[in-house]
């Protein structure tokens, strides 16, 4: 799954979270979701389908929450690293001819 900038909204979106949102109130949504979806709280026969569901969040989760990855997205999306940097979505095109379309 490549992390483009459309992927990225997404992966705040299902937190319930924006950029904005400060890391630690993302961590208790994300908590409370996972606790929602925890395969350990369903019916057996349901499991599979749970354990997909959390696999979504918990990648939106670890996407949205990696620093390093982050720093550079805002970076690109700001200017302050610059538009012809390779996109951090791993196209290996620049940001300006990828997501910074
Ligand atoms: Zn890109």
């Amino acid at each position: 799954m490549r992390k483009t900038k459309r992927y990225i909204a997404e992966c705040y979106e299902i937190l319930g979270a924006t950029p904005e949102t400060p890391v630690e109130e993302i961590k208790r949504a994300f908590k409370k979701i996972i606790m929602r979806h925890h395969p350990d709280t369903r019916e057996a026969h349901e499991r599979g389908a749970y354990e997909e569901a959390s696999k979504i969040y918990i990648d939106a989760y670890k996407t949205v929450t990696d620093e390093e990855f982050m720093a550079k997205v805002r970076g690109l999306e700001s200017g302050t690293l610059g538009k012809n940097q390779e996109c951090y979505c791993g196209s290996e095109r620049k940001y300006k001819q990828c997501c910074g379309k």
